[in-house]
């Protein structure tokens, strides 16, 4: 039979753990002559009761797996845990906040019945977001998708099943400031949408800060793309040439007309315009090398307090 590991990643997600686990196993046991089931939740650093609410599942049910870490690293890493650990042929990731439906699931493995190696799903409407965010995300992933080399979809998270050779491919991706998004994408192989509606978030709030997604956005366009220090070569080279050309203009004037001290005006707006670009196209090579020197000391991308397979429970 195959196995097929459901791998959640939770962050502070304790009333959802029990909702996300009923609902689930509502919908997988329809399949469960077919197929054996693995839960894999991934704590990413909870401070709350979350770890706690999944060994409680443990006692129930012998299919509900944990990996809990060292600290809280972001989804993105906790997602590349869950990979590591996962045992499955086909392995689904999920939110654990029930905003990606479970009833998708099905739908997912007949696709990969069907030779499909990642289908994903792709929000439809966005129930529960205000109407500006959407906008933004529109925005973003509009700006994203031209800067990057390889095409990021709009409205395809992580809600997504992966054969086992996706998954194997993605885990030998060791970078430890991930865009999975993007990463999806890069390493191929057959791909099928599925469209979903999400829902609303069960309970407790989202954990993305502004900061977050910041930081996310930026990592999406930095670790796709090196569109943004092309940009800045071409603006570079523009700017010089029309500095460049008026110096010429400046100096000839000169030599024939004489030079009164006039253009003053000129000379302030071209320092400032120009060390401003300066300024601009070194944060962005900053964030380059930022990135360069994070991956360079090639350090683990995250540690493990624990695994638990629930098996040497069972024994007890
Ligand atoms: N998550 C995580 N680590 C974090 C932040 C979030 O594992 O540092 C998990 C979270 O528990 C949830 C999923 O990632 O299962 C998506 O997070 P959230 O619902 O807060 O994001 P949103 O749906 O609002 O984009
Ligand atoms: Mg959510």
């Amino acid at each position: 039979m195959k196995k097929i590991t459901i791998l959640t990643p939770m962050y502070n997600e304790q009333e959802n753990i029990p909702h996300f686990y009923d609902q689930v196993n509502d919908v997988i046991k329809s399949l469960d002559s077919k197929y054996t089931f693995e839960f894999l939740f991934i704590n990413d650093g909870s401070t709350d009761y979350s770890l706690e609410e999944v060994i409680k599942l443990q006692l129930l049910d012998t299919r509900v797996k944990y990996v809990d870490l060292s600290r809280n690293y972001g989804k993105e890493i906790a997602m590349l845990a869950g990979m590591d650990y996962a045992k499955g042929d086909a392995v689904i990731i999920m939110d654990s906040d029930l905003q990606h439906p479970p009833e998708v699931i099905p739908k997912m493995i007949h696709e990969w019945e069907n030779g499909f190696h990642d289908v994903y799903g792709k929000r439809v409407t966005r129930h529960g977001e205000g109407f500006i965010k959407k906008k933004i995300s529109n925005i973003y992933y509009r700006i994203l998708g031209m800067l990057s080399e390889e095409p990021v979809l709009p409205n395809v998270g992580d809600f997504r099943l992966l054969d086992r050779v996706c998954v194997d491919s993605i885990v030998r991706i060791r970078e430890s400031q991930r865009y999975t998004k993007g990463l999806y994408m890069w390493i191929g192989f057959d791909k099928k949408e599925i469209e979903f509606e999400a829902n609303e978030r069960f309970a407790g709030e989202t954990k993305w800060r502004l900061k977050n997604l910041v930081t996310l956005a930026v990592d999406g366009i930095i670790s796709n793309s090196n569109i943004p220090l092309r940009f800045s070569f071409y603006t570079g080279f523009i700017l010089s040439f029309i500095g460049f050309s008026y110096m010429l203009y400046t100096f000839i004037s000169a030599l024939f007309w004489g030079n009164d001290v006039q253009g003053y005006p000129t000379i302030v707006i071209l320092i400032l315009l120009s060390s401003g670009f300066q300024f601009l196209f070194l944060s962005i090579i900053g964030e380059y090398v930022g990135k360069i020197f994070k991956e360079v000391k090639n350090r683990p991308v995250y540690f493990t307090k624990k695994y638990s397979d629930n098996k040497t429970k069972k024994t007890e």
